[in-house]
């Protein structure tokens, strides 16, 4: 049996243009896309009544473990049963797809719980993103390990860097999570002005990765720390928020990802509660590094990175569900335009993960993942908060497009 997702406006991120086609799906991906097809006896057929649709976007940055609703993000679990945190995390998994992201990398979760998420979702037991999940992320011994006892694995030396990188493949890990540097939603005794990983150590991480056919995600602020992840090989930085010409330019040489990850404080702003009470330390240093951080983000487009998108969903008041709100930051604050945030939340991300084949546009032979809106986003970019229609390997698993 095929599927037909029949009349919509079909976005190309290759040449940025809309054409009015039918999409033939079997098997989960796409078989082609046509002027005008013809179903057969059988045939589901999803009308989409001039929908604007593009490729299913991808949120290169989550943490689906983490409770958004908690002001005060030390260690949210205390006290909480494991299963609490693995229903939340399933839950957090379904509004992320509900929200367009048909595949989302989990770039730190907790106790390993996002695995057994992953493991459902795959085994068809509960919907969510196609998921990429880095395990526990690796530290030094920092303050805020105490905030996320079940995120940190604590390996300081680049001995220890290679056994807790193995560690997290043996949990089945898809990539490994480093700290190049210190972290913002952190301890009132962490600098995210400082690199935390050595280039020994980040190497380190980089060699077993490597050796498993496998890549390093950097967390990194501080611009020494954005240097040392572009040195050692890192696949993608996060955040990059302090970098200057010279970093960006290094990353841009060596060809490491962006992701930027702009949201996170307007959508702590956009929550009262959480806004009201997230602890002052945590709450002025956003407020200090938001302006720095977008302004950067824009060098670093403007010095050739590649900017691929991410929101950290999971810091305080960045929901799950929400991720979208990221493309509106991307165009709204660090200056690109409309079509290219499109293709940093698709094609570039899907590059990023090493999965171009099968992800980030909407071409036969991709799996059938499709987000689509009853207004064009790229004219206003507001709109790419309003999803209406989510398909997942040709299944639909959202269609308010006539609501
Ligand atoms: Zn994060």
């Amino acid at each position: 049996m095929r599927t037909w997702v029949r009349g919509g406006q079909v976005y190309d991120v290759h040449e940025a243009v809309y054409r009015r086609r039918d999409i033939e799906v079997a098997d989960g991906r796409i078989v082609r896309l046509v002027d005008q097809g013809r179903p057969l006896a059988g045939d589901a057929v999803i009308d989409v009544d001039g929908a604007w649709l593009w490729p299913g976007l991808i949120d290169l940055h989550v943490h689906i473990t983490m409770p958004t609703e908690a002001a005060n993000p030390d260690n949210p679990w205390r006290g909480r049963l494991p299963g609490e945190i693995a229903i939340y995390a399933a839950k957090a998994a379904e509004r992320t797809l509900m929200g367009g992201i048909t595949t989302a990398r989990e770039v730190g979760g907790w106790d390993y719980h996002e695995i057994a998420v992953r493991s459902a979702i795959n085994r068809g037991l509960i919907k969510g993103p196609r998921l990429f999940c880095a395990g526990r992320l690796l530290s030094i011994t920092t303050a805020t390990v105490d905030y996320y006892p079940g995120m940190y694995e604590v390996a300081d030396g680049p001995e220890a860097v290679r056994v807790a990188a193995r560690k997290q493949l043996a949990h089945g890990a898809d990539f490994i999570k480093v700290m190049a540097t210190g972290a913002m939603t952190a301890s009132e005794y962490e600098d995210a002005r400082a690199i935390q990983y050595t280039l020994e150590e980040l190497k380190a991480a980089v060699a077993v990765a490597t050796e498993n056919y496998k890549y390093v995600v950097a967390h990194a602020h501080a611009c020494a720390g954005i240097r040392n992840a572009a040195l050692a090989g890192c696949r993608t930085v996060e955040h990059g928020s302090f970098g200057d010409e010279e970093a960006y330019a290094l990353m841009a040489e060596r060809g490491t990802y962006l992701v930027p990850t702009l949201c996170v404080v307007s959508a702590m702003l956009a929550d009262n509660q959480v806004s009201a009470g997230l602890p002052a330390h945590i709450h002025n240093r956003y407020l200090d590094f938001d302006d720095i951080h977008a302004e950067n983000a824009s060098l670093a487009r403007r010095t050739g990175v590649t900017i691929a998108m991410g929101t950290d969903a999971g810091t305080p008041g960045n929901h799950h569900g929400d991720n979208t709100q990221e493309l509106v930051s991307m165009v709204r604050r660090s200056g690109m335009s409309a079509r290219e945030a499109v293709v940093a939340s698709t094609l570039s991300a899907a590059r990023a993960l090493g999965r171009e084949a099968d992800l980030g546009s909407l071409a036969a032979g991709k799996f059938a993942d499709v987000v689509g809106f009853r207004e064009d986003p790229i004219a206003t970019i507001e709109r790419v908060r309003d999803v209406r229609l989510v398909v997942k390997g040709g299944e639909v698993v959202r269609n308010d497009l006539r609501a």
